[in-house]
């Protein structure tokens, strides 16, 4: 019942996103008051839209996926939106109290709300992230700072929640312990943001910036705070592998050349999201293929 609640909440919070992207200008905030208190309008014929015309995903349904003024088709971008952050409200607290359980043995219930809130607000930063970089190609600063904020707001929680899967705060669980992981959780989420950086910023600079901008820099550093070493690099890792496997069958197809740029956050985001869900699975996967016993 409570998991319906928060689906529904998902897509009402979803189509306030799609308002933000939207809106969202070069040089502007991306909570500027145009942009939390405008009206919804067509982007084509400018109409004003009726509350019935703002329902999540049931609108675009009823009306075919066009506008009812115009009948200009209207962005998928609309219901895939709504439908991912619905997704998010209802799979992250699902990590927390059902898939990943074990990991969070002693953990109180009301912990597990306060790990669970915290992680909703990053996957919805995330989100916002990502459909900015792909709409417009700029990662906002604002954004990644708020990224920051709630990685200390997470090394706060896990020191006062304490018995976290035995010291360690990682995704990848009982295997961080193989990267000398330090028992405190400030200096790893400190040293991760760091060694993100680092990692980051020498591909950055090697390429001169042509393989991706400076906000992916800064939003590296914010995620080391929140991932912490040693999950960092997995993200990193999983950032350019899925990177690559997205855009190889395009530079083979010729849709886009070499030079053409494609926006990196989105990979940033798909990686941090398969480190918090699978990092341990992954890790699991990885050590079973390679016989490799802990
Ligand atoms: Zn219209």
């Amino acid at each position: 019942m409570t998991y319906y609640i928060l689906f529904i909440l998902g897509l009402g919070i979803g189509s306030f996103l799609n308002v933000v992207t939207m809106r969202y200008k070069e040089d502007g905030l991306v909570f500027g008051r145009h942009i939390v208190f405008g009206r919804s309008h067509c982007p084509n014929c400018k109409k004003v839209l009726k509350w019935y015309e703002l329902i999540p995903v049931i609108s675009f349904i009823l009306q075919l996926g066009r506008c009812r003024s115009c009948k200009e088709k209207m962005s998928y971008q609309y219901p895939l939106i709504e439908i991912i952050t619905a997704l998010i409200f209802v799979s992250v607290p699902y990590y927390f109290f059902v898939y990943q359980k074990e990991m969070f043995v002693g953990i109180s219930d009301n912990f597990l709300i306060e790990y669970s809130v915290i992680w909703v607000l990053v996957f919805l930063s995330l989100l916002t992230i990502g459909v900015i970089d792909y709409r417009k190609y700029i990662v906002p600063d604002e954004l990644v700072v708020l990224i920051a904020l709630l990685g200390i707001g997470w090394t706060i929680l896990l020191f006062e929640s304490n018995n976290f899967s035995a010291i360690t705060g990682s995704f990848i669980g009982s295997y961080a312990d193989l990267f000398n992981l330090r028992e405190n959780l400030w200096i790893n989420h400190l040293v991760g943001s760091i060694l993100g950086l680092l990692a980051i910023g020498a591909i950055f600079f090697g390429t001169r910036g042509a393989a991706i901008g400076f906000g992916d820099v800064k939003l590296f550093g914010a995620l080391g705070l929140l991932f912490g070493y040693p999950d960092i690099f997995l993200v990193f890792f999983l950032s350019f592998t899925t990177g690559a496997i997205f855009s190889l069958p395009l530079l083979v197809r010729k849709l886009k050349g070499m030079k053409d740029f494609v926006p990196f956050a989105p990979f940033i985001i798909i990686a941090s999201f398969l480190v918090f869900f699978f990092g341990n699975d992954i890790l699991r996967l990885y050590f079973d293929l390679f016989q490799f016993q802990l």
